[in-house]
């Protein structure tokens, strides 16, 4: 008999690998709390944009082997395994993880459990969460219940969700307890069989082992953004900098491209979390250069709010800005600690006229900003702009050239906040343009 699965917390890692589950042939219940998106996927709608993602779901609701609900009740006897995959933000009272939706998930599941489960941990935790629950689903089950708990933390990128959960570059299954190996082995069956990595570890690797890779990325990022820094100031040329470094093998091309920094619901929160949870270990100083790595990304949307001064010769109030992009990476419509949401925030509160234009983040930008300004297309934004800012590299953005817009700005000049556009094409054209990691001397 085939397997039941459910995922519990339904946002975008839930909500992937809870279709992913379906296409690879299990029964599967979607839990959430929010009433509202059980709805809108129970009737085969993704409430945020994913490619590839929709189709998927669509198809297996319609099958019938992909179910959502808010009950419990629904999914706690009847699945052999729960994914959990709720929120784990950051705190409002400080730099940890805010643990209250992980653990209400928990006891949610262990309360009702009656027979047998395996209950997997897939949110990005705390070190030590695992051993935590271990207790705490001790604690509260039922002494008839025979419920193990793994961690196998999720590795997903959005914009490439389905495709890093159907081949991920590597599996890490934090297996301790008798069986539950067996049972996700069953589960990534497919992937296991394709050849790919599998790393079975205890509870506590298995938890480093993903903000650990959150925080080796961040790192790598404000790398090369710290030397931005450096020939902004003196000269050089960063992007021809960054191709010569990709080109040792021990460094590596890719998370070398300066720009205005990351964001997005993961590496911000996961650094924070990471240098909150080794200071509570009595651990002050391990992850002290993680608060520098913060400092520099934050101040990459500093550097564009003082370029963006700078171009304007200081006339920014009532000057028009046209912001390109507003989630956090392209091909997805996430602004949570967005770069370019935060940035078009500062110069609207610096007294610039900002008009936004995002592929699919001007909604969640607006439900976040309302008071600031989006515009239905690019044409649109850029019209009467007195500066136009690049600042999220959606393919769209990236092929522009000098023709698609100098009939519209009101003046001929371009931050490009991601390095995506050829600086020599767009000068030739007639404008002044630029980029991160360039000097500017107006
Ligand atoms: P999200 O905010 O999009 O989704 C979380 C969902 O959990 C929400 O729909 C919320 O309503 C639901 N929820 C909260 N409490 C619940 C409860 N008690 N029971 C059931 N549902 C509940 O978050 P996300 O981006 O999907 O991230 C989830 C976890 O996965 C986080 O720990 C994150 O760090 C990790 N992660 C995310 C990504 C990514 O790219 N988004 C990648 C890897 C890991």
């Amino acid at each position: 008999m085939s397997m039941k699965i459910s995922v519990v917390g339904t946002g975008y890692l839930g909500v992937t690998h809870a279709a992913c589950m379906a296409e690879l042939g299990f029964e599967v219940i979607g839990v959430d709390v929010d009433p509202h998106k059980v709805r809108m996927l129970s009737e085969g709608h993704l409430p945020f944009h994913e490619p590839g993602l929709g189709e998927l779901l669509r198809t297996h609701v319609e099958s019938g082997r992909l179910r959502f609900t808010t009950d419990y009740e629904q999914i706690a006897e009847w699945a052999d395994v729960h994914f959990i995959g709720v929120g784990t933000p950051q705190r409002n009272d400080g730099h940890g993880a805010d643990m209250r939706y992980v653990d209400a998930a928990v006891i949610e599941l262990a309360t009702r459990i009656r027979g047998k489960a395996l209950i997997v941990g897939k949110s990005t935790v705390p070190v030590g969460t695992a051993r935590r629950l271990h207790g705490l689903i001790a604690a509260t089950a039922d002494p008839q219940a025979d419920i193990t708990l793994a961690w196998n933390p999720e590795f997903l990128r959005e914009g490439y969700a389905v495709r890093d959960t159907m081949t991920p570059d590597r599996l890490v299954l934090g297996c301790e307890e008798a069986g539950s190996e067996a049972i996700l082995r069953q589960v990534y069956a497919r992937a296991l069989d394709a050849g790919t990595p599998v790393i079975v570890t205890d509870f506590e690797t298995a938890e480093l082992v993903k903000v650990a890779a959150n925080a080796f990325l961040a790192t790598k990022i404000s790398f090369i953004n710290s030397f931005a820094e450096i020939t902004e100031t003196i000269g050089g040329d960063i992007t021809v900098l960054a191709d010569a470094l990709g080109h040792d093998a021990r460094i590596g091309r890719k998370f070398l491209n300066a720009g205005v920094g990351f964001g997005g619901g993961c590496l911000p929160k996961d650094i924070r979390a990471l240098q909150a949870r080794t200071s509570e270990l009595g651990l002050t100083h391990t992850m002290g250069f993680l608060a520098e790595v913060d400092e520099i990304n934050l101040r990459r949307r500093e550097r564009v709010v003082r370029l963006s001064h700078a171009m304007l010769q200081d006339q920014l109030v009532g000057a028009r800005v046209a912001v390109l992009g507003v989630s956090f990476k392209p091909d997805s419509d996430d602004v949570r600690d967005s770069p370019a949401l935060d940035i078009a925030v500062r110069l609207f509160n610096a007294g610039a006229d900002v008009l936004v234009y995002d592929p699919e983040g001007n909604k969640n930008a607006a439900e976040r900003f309302p008071r600031l300004f989006y515009a239905n297309d690019l044409a649109e934004a850029v019209a009467n702009a007195d500066l136009v800012l690049l600042l999220t590299e959606w393919a769209e953005f990236k092929a522009l050239v000098p023709a698609d817009l100098e009939q519209l700005v009101a003046a001929r000049r371009l931050i490009d906040g991601r390095n995506v556009l050829s600086r020599s094409q767009w000068e030739e054209a007639g404008w002044e343009i630029v980029g991160m990691g360039q000097h500017y001397a107006p």
